[in-house]
């Protein structure tokens, strides 16, 4: 059978109080799916032996996009530009990162994804890209998805430059944070020509993560699958 790639649900509020949705957008889905993957979306849940039991049944995990991290997870007060936080959703990646580490799955990250990945190995983020130092390109493309918005470096000899086949690329960008200093044990992979970071990894861990957001461009740029293909070609690794 093809791997089976969970997708960690992202948490909204819903309509009226106390009516939280959980979710994953389609193209996180048909991404996986086209990829050779079978998706499962995992949604919150608190208790360790589930979160164990969850990561068990399935192949890789994938990291997505959404809401900002609660700076309070990496010991920061909030910046005024900081959006509304899902405390639970941190908390829950944070666990769902740890289990599939020690299970020696494969995770790939996206966006929010990249950067919850950054913090659970002890990297800090700018809250807001205002924090930063020196002229700062749009990474808040007000054009659409698959539109891309500024160009990336591919760190030549990482693992993104070998699943890529490239050194440069055209990227979308939707974020207003970015990694800060980078959790140990990873590399930075791919960076924008303003010097901030569009991608970590980590070879030995088997994690890959990245700014941007694939999932949005494979359609009009049939390369940034290849980074869905490695994860579902890694989950799918005789253990
Ligand atoms: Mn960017």
């Amino acid at each position: 059978m093809a791997p089976l790639i969970g997708i960690v649900a992202s948490i909204e509020a819903g309509e009226g109080v106390g009516s939280e949705r959980y979710f994953a957008g389609g193209n996180y889905v048909s991404a996986v799916v086209e990829a050779g993957g079978i998706p499962l979306i995992l949604p919150f849940v608190r208790e360790k032996d589930a979160i164990q039991h969850q990561v068990r049944t399935v192949d890789g995990i994938l990291l997505i996009g959404g809401y900002d991290v609660d700076p309070l997870v990496f010991g920061e007060e909030p910046h005024a530009n900081v959006g509304p936080v899902f405390p639970e959703r941190d908390e829950y990646e944070l666990a769902v990162i740890e289990e599939a580490k020690a299970q020696q799955k494969p995770i790939l990250g996206i966006c929010r994804g990249l950067q919850v990945i950054n913090i659970a190995f002890g990297g800090t983020l700018y809250q807001d890209l205002s924090q930063v130092s020196g002229t700062v390109l749009q990474h808040r493309q007000p054009s659409r998805g698959h539109v891309a918005g500024h160009s990336a470096e591919v760190v030549a000899g990482t693992m993104l430059e070998k699943i890529l086949g490239v050194t440069q690329l055209r990227t979308n960008s939707h974020h207003h944070q970015a990694i800060k200093s980078v959790a140990q044990d990873f590399v930075i992979n791919a960076r924008a020509r303003d010097g901030v970071v569009e991608g970590i990894e980590s070879e030995s861990a088997n994690i890959l993560g990245v700014q941007w957001h694939p999932e949005m461009m494979y359609r009009h740029f049939p390369e940034m699958l290849k980074v869905f293909h490695w994860l579902v070609e890694e989950a799918g690794r005789e253990k």
